[in-house]
């Protein structure tokens, strides 16, 4: 007798339930999606206990026929796929038959739906994966799934739960976000008697981030979109894809990846294919180890992408990848280079702030604290690098270190997580008038008008402007400005050169010995002549001009650390970004310089004429502006 079998459904069903039924919250990622797929336009989510004692989805979708409301618990059982080659081209969120099974064999499950095609509604009962019950009810068009006691048969998983306020924020931040994503739909969230959310369709995506997080929050946000850009096959077809959504400016400097909303086709995905075209796109704007808050909504056809990557269904593979990398990355960065935010100074500090008023940075930090991780629920990204120290109290957005704080979801009444409800009192209302012009952009394209009228500290130029008052950081700004003029000239192949009088002979370690050898060409392009000097050393005969003698050693030192560590696996473009911000760092006006009207005058207008005039090469901002309006409220004259 051979000692293979053939698992019982019911053993096959947990195995599945392990990947698909992580926590609390993945049920109700499943039920959404099944909810959306039967194309609901009400979807109302009740949870208790943080989703251990009750979860409940109400929707107003297709419902279920008798025969299919039984069907549906059969493992495989969908009616969303039908042949193999439906795979290929998934436009629906579910298509593996695995949720309701999944979750049926893990909890106590009552299903109650009502399709328009039949006369009586249908209520099942299932039990830790076994029918209980199936009788005709009288209920409304749509589906109600209540699933109570999760993982009440499943002890060793029921151990590995957060606490309630945990998994409760994440079921929020995943039910706020579906609804972000899905503008024209409503979408309730209720814990227990207290509503968290409430949103009414509205038939923009603007509005739809209005109405839950506030108007603060556009003040800090690009909007942009639909994007678009055709890529021909070689067959001869032309594949669309579009990009549209919200991406902060660069003073929102996150220092986790967790408010980075991506979704592909309606579908909340975690890759990093993307996620990398978004931090690439950021690259030279905000600091390295820092982080945007974007929700990112990119549309193509569904051939272009597979969804049958992982039973959560939250990873996908692009047929293009390296095309919609790029695509999203210039769409981004493109958008952020147009629109040129500036950075206002703080408000003083004696000026306390209503709660429902706090500026988006306050706020989303308070949901990061209290909301965990919710890429840590689907698919984690492997840890980046360390959190840099505070440096810039008021554009740095920092974290408390260690576990989130815990918090009590009902003594909490605002402003600590998405809802809608808590923070603005009419969720239900169109846009209120001046909301657009919140979100036109304080834009630094006024810089060209700016008068210096002198210096702080032989460090910071101050100017006045038409819209107030200007604080410019001399260094950075002749960084930015530098940076721009060493990457115009790599692009033609014209970098200004000084010749030394004497070659500098330079000793390298091993790796950078390895990294010489890879990047000479580009450190030649950039106006760096070198050649191989024996063992493991050069000799520069030629450098970009600007650069003192000390700073040319220091410079290349730092071009061969950073290629070393950070740039094998990336492209051409950053290595000469980050060899520009090196020469741009070494050659600018330091600090502590006195510098006379002429040259605060050539600074600040070269600055106007920058692509991005707003951060250093090195992500920090290079002007302040205390606008007149902020002037007028320190004077309490408003
Ligand atoms: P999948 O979504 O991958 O098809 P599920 O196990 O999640 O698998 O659901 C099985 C089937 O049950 C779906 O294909 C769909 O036909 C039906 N179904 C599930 N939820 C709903 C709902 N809320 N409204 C209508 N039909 C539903
Ligand atoms: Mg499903």
């Amino acid at each position: 007798m051979g000692k293979i079998k053939v698992l019982p459904d019911a053993v096959a069903n947990q195995i599945a339930a392990g990947e698909v039924v992580e926590r609390p919250a993945s049920v109700v990622k499943e039920l959404l999606e099944n909810s959306l797929d039967a194309g609901s336009t009400d979807i109302r989510v009740e949870i208790e206990a943080g989703g251990r004692r009750l979860i409940r989805i109400t929707d107003n979708g297709s419902g279920m026929m008798r025969d299919d409301a039984m069907l549906a618990f059969e493992r495989h059982a969908t009616s969303k796929l039908s042949s193999v080659h439906d795979l290929e081209s998934i436009g629906t969120l579910g298509f593996r038959g695995e949720a309701l099974p999944s979750i049926g064999s893990v909890s106590r499950l009552t299903l109650e739906t009502h399709s328009r095609d039949e006369s009586s509604g249908t209520r099942v009962e299932i039990s830790g994966g076994k029918m209980i019950k199936c009788e005709d009810a009288g209920l409304a068009a749509g589906t109600i799934l209540t699933i109570r006691d999760l993982f009440f048969n499943v002890p060793a998983r029921k151990k590995f739960l957060r606490s309630e306020q945990t998994e409760l924020a994440h079921i929020a931040s995943l039910v706020t976000h579906y609804s972000l994503a899905h503008p024209d739909k409503s979408f309730e969230l209720h814990h227990g008697p207290s509503e968290l959310l409430r949103v009414t369709p509205v038939s923009t995506a603007l509005e739809r981030v209005f109405q839950v997080f506030g108007n603060r929050i556009l003040e800090d946000l690009v909007e942009f979109g639909p994007e678009t850009k055709s890529l021909s096959t070689p067959e001869g077809e032309q594949k669309k894809f579009s990009l549209s959504g919200f991406v902060s400016k660069p003073h929102i400097q996150k220092l986790n990846r967790n408010s980075i909303y991506l979704f592909v086709n309606g579908r909340l995905i975690r890759d990093k294919l993307l996620l990398h075209a978004l931090t690439s796109a950021y690259h030279n704007l905000i600091p390295p180890a820092c982080y945007p808050f974007a929700l990112l909504f990119l549309d193509c056809d569904f051939g272009e992408v597979d969804v049958n990557v992982h039973p959560s269904k939250t990873e996908v593979r692009f047929r293009h990848s390296s095309f919609v990398h790029d695509f999203v990355r210039d769409a981004v960065r493109g958008k952020l280079m147009e629109s040129k935010p500036v950075s206002s100074l703080p408000l003083p500090s004696y000026q306390t702030q209503p709660a429902s008023s706090l500026p988006f940075s306050e706020f989303t930090q308070r949901i990061e604290n209290t909301a965990p991780d919710y890429s840590e629920m689907v698919v984690p990204f492997p840890d980046g690098p360390p959190p840099e120290p505070r440096t810039l109290p008021n554009f740095r957005l920092d974290l408390p270190a260690g576990p989130p704080q815990r918090f009590d979801f009902n003594d909490v009444p605002q402003a600590t997580m998405p809802p809608a409800r808590m923070r603005i009192p009419d969720t239900h209302g169109p846009l209120p008038p001046g909301v657009a012009s919140a979100t036109e952009m304080e834009s630094m394209g006024s810089l060209g008008d700016l008068r210096p009228i002198g210096q702080i500290h032989n460090s910071f130029i101050i100017a006045a402007g038409r819209d107030g008052l200007w604080i410019i950081d001399q260094h950075v700004a002749h960084e930015r400005i530098l940076f721009e003029q060493v990457l115009r000239q790599f692009a033609r192949r014209e970098a200004q050169q000084q010749r030394l009088l004497m070659p500098m002979v330079m000793e390298l370690s091993v790796g950078q010995h390895l990294e010489y050898a890879r990047i000479a060409e580009e450190l030649a392009r950039a106006g760096f002549e070198t050649e191989p000097f024996g063992n493991r050393t050069i000799a520069i005969q030629a450098a970009p001009t600007g650069l003192g003698p000390g700073d040319i050693e220091k410079a290349i030192h730092e071009i061969l650390d950073i290629a070393e560590t950070e740039l094998r696996k990336s492209s051409v473009e950053d290595l000469r970004r980050n060899i520009a911000a090196s020469v741009a760092c070494r050659a600018a006006i330091k600090i502590n310089t006195p510098l006379d009207q002429q040259k605060m005058d050539y600074l600040l207008l070269e600055l106007a004429k920058c692509e991005y005039p707003m951060a250093c090469p090195h992500g920090r901002p290079i002007a302040l502006r205390y606008s007149t309006r902020d002037i007028l409220k320190g004077f309490h004259r408003i």
